[in-house]
């Protein structure tokens, strides 16, 4: 069921769905299923304030509003916005989501070739 030549065509969001309290789910247009810790989501927020900030160490506290999701929405395919407990906004589109990916498929896949010889 799967077609080839979605997988390097534009990836969109197929369908969010919240796990738990503390991460989202999303399913991308190639199939691929990933659980998104908030904390991550924010972390890595992508907006220019957060780029900014980041290196600074104001990182902590978990738990906090600033790791609850107020709001959340799909803006069109290809990106979603959250609005977090402390007012903060994040746009993300489906290719930084995807970078934030940690299973093991998307950790382990770059670098080691698919062969050995
Ligand atoms: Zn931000
Ligand atoms: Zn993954």
């Amino acid at each position: 069921m799967v077609d080839d030549r979605r997988i390097m065509a534009t990836l969109l969001v197929t369908k969010l769905h919240p796990v738990g309290r503390y991460a989202l789910g999303v399913l991308f247009s190639d199939t691929h299923d990933s659980i998104l810790p908030l904390r991550e989501l924010r972390a890595h927020c992508p907006c220019e304030d957060c780029t900014a900030s980041r290196g600074s160490s104001d990182g902590s506290g978990a738990g906090s509003a600033r790791h609850e999701v107020a709001d959340l929405q799909q803006i069109g395919e290809q990106t979603i916005f959250l609005r977090w407990g402390d007012g903060h906004e994040t746009l993300y589109v489906a290719d930084e989501l995807r970078g934030l990916c940690r299973c093991a498929y998307c950790a382990g896949e770059p670098n080691y070739p698919i062969t050995r010889q």
